[in-house]
């Protein structure tokens, strides 16, 4: 007789842990299986270690912006390894609330990868145990994208491996323009290496608001990061310890590392959705309707696996929707409009709803409102920096539908403007509120 259970999560990151947590609180008897490390991407080699990074690079400027306030710092210096340890020190932490918040509520760890074999039947790998579940929710995750095999793809990492890199590389090439590659090159430029940045569009941050990216674009170049454009790999050969990393120009670039940045994609391989027919898509994600469900009506899928909005909060939300809808009797859907977001770059970009571009392709008549200034901090720093908020309004509703910031604490600011928006705030609210001053946030209540 096989052991059963109500649930049976596949995956201990942060929609795997929401959900099985939730369920065992609402009474179900619950099994997670996490082949890797409990706390998942976010914890383990995403958001959180990628912060503590920044932080750590932000020193450097806060060094450097110091003397106009009358300070002198003598001696600083950046130890890598100390970085690193103390990193590695905090996510062990994490990563043992995790297990204690998984096991507190009654739910059963394994630690190990699963595999499903039939619609409500899962086999624990290392041991081969047939576990019967009454729901299976699917929250593997997603895993970097390699792209198109050049020779000596071998040679480049990953961000997986960029947080255990033994030293900092005195000079990096990264591949991408996305979220990943444009966080890393600023956080290696702030602690010191060269930096290269390649990719293939002629911008970074697709999707973003176009004057975001071009200021962004700017302040990275300022810091002294070299943007290669338009441009693709064509191979990485190895002599010594220098990687030299032809582009599609022809052109050679010698480096300590190289780093891809490409996207990422869902892990379902091997993971038996084939076998009990779970309709996935072409690059593998689940395909789940709004509830989670995909068409075999005892298996869900919440998180990077079904490819939607890719981050962490949006998984945990959903982890937490479809627990309280199945097992708590308190139904609910997660809102997947105006979620807002952080790009955590130098300067860092806060941004919710749609950009001026999106807006005028979904047939809005908008009106723009936008300032970019220099912060106040930069006038003793003498830092050369701009800052920018934008509005993007939509003319007949005066609803705000768009909001960007690109500037110190963008992340922050975003977030308390994001609950404005998800109110259906309008112009004429954010001009009724009365400034916060001498702040950077209080130039959005003072467009005119
Ligand atoms: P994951 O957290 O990836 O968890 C999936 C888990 O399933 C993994 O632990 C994996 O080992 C396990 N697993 C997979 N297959 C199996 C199996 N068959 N059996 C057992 N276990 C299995 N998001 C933000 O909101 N803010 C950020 O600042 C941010 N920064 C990021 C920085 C980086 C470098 C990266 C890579 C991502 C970042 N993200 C950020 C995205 C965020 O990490 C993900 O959106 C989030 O972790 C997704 O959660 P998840 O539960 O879907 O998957
Ligand atoms: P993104 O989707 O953000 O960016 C991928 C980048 O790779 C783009 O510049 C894209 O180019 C480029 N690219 C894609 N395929 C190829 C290819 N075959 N050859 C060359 N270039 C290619 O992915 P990331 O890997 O940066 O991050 C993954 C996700 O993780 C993010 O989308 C986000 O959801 C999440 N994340 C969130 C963070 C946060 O909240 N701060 C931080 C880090 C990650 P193009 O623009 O031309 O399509």
């Amino acid at each position: 007789m096989s052991r059963s259970v109500d649930l049976f999560v596949i995956g201990g990151g942060s929609g795997g842990v929401r959900a099985g947590r939730i369920a065992a609180q609402h009474g179900a008897k619950v099994m997670l299986a996490e082949e890797y490390r409990l706390g998942g991407t976010c914890v383990i080699r995403g958001c959180v270690p990628k912060k503590l990074f920044v932080y750590a690079g932000r020193y450097a400027h806060d060094l450097e912006d110091m003397a106009g306030f009358g300070w002198t710092v003598e001696g600083a210096r950046f130890d890598w390894p100390t970085l690193i340890a103390r990193k590695d020190q905090e996510i062990a932490r994490l990563e043992g609330i995790y297990r204690r918040n998984l096991v507190a509520p009654g739910v059963e760890i394994v630690d190990g990868r699963a595999e499903i074999i039939g619609p409500n039947r899962v086999r624990l790998v290392a041991t081969g145990e047939e576990i019967e579940a009454g729901h299976i929710l699917v929250a593997t995750g997603a895993h970097p994208a390699l792209g198109p095999a050049i020779p000596g793809a071998e040679r480049a990492i990953t961000s997986n491996e960029a947080f255990h890199l033994p030293r900092l590389p005195p000079r990096i090439l990264i591949q991408g323009g996305g979220y990943i590659a444009v966080e890393f090159a600023c956080l290696f430029r702030a602690l010191g290496s060269e930096v290269h940045l390649v990719f293939r569009a002629d911008q970074i941050l697709r999707g973003f608001d176009e004057d975001v990216r071009a200021l962004v674009a700017q302040e990275m170049a300022h810091s002294g990061i070299v943007f290669h454009t338009g441009q693709t790999l064509t191979g990485i050969t190895a002599e010594g310890g220098t990687k030299t990393v032809t582009l599609s120009d022809g052109s050679a670039i010698a480096v300590d590392e190289v780093m891809l940045a490409i996207g990422r994609l869902p892990n379902t391989s091997g993971l038996g959705l084939d076998a009990v027919g779970v309709a996935t898509d072409k690059v593998g994600a689940v395909i789940v309707d709004a509830d989670g469900r995909t068409n075999v009506p005892s298996i869900y899928a919440v998180g990077d696996v079904t490819n939607r909005i890719n981050l962490t909060p949006v998984a945990i939300r959903e982890g937490h929707a479809f627990a309280d809808s199945v097992f708590g009797n308190k139904p609910w859907r997660v809102d997947h409009s105006l979620v807002a977001t952080a790009v955590f770059t130098e300067p860092e970009v806060g941004t919710c709803g749609l950009s001026e571009t999106a807006a005028r392709a979904a047939g809005h008549a908008v009106d723009i409102y936008k300032s970019q200034f220099r912060p106040m901090r930069a006038t003793l720093s003498g830092r050369e920096t701009r800052m920018l908020v934008k509005l993007i309004v939509d003319q007949q509703s005066d609803k705000v539908l768009g909001c960007h910031v690109v500037g110190e604490g963008a992340g922050e600011i975003i977030q308390m403007a994001a609950i404005a928006m998800g109110m259906g705030a309008t112009k004429a609210d954010f001009d009724r509120t009365v400034a916060v001053h001498p702040t950077a946030a209080e130039e959005l209540v003072t467009l005119r």
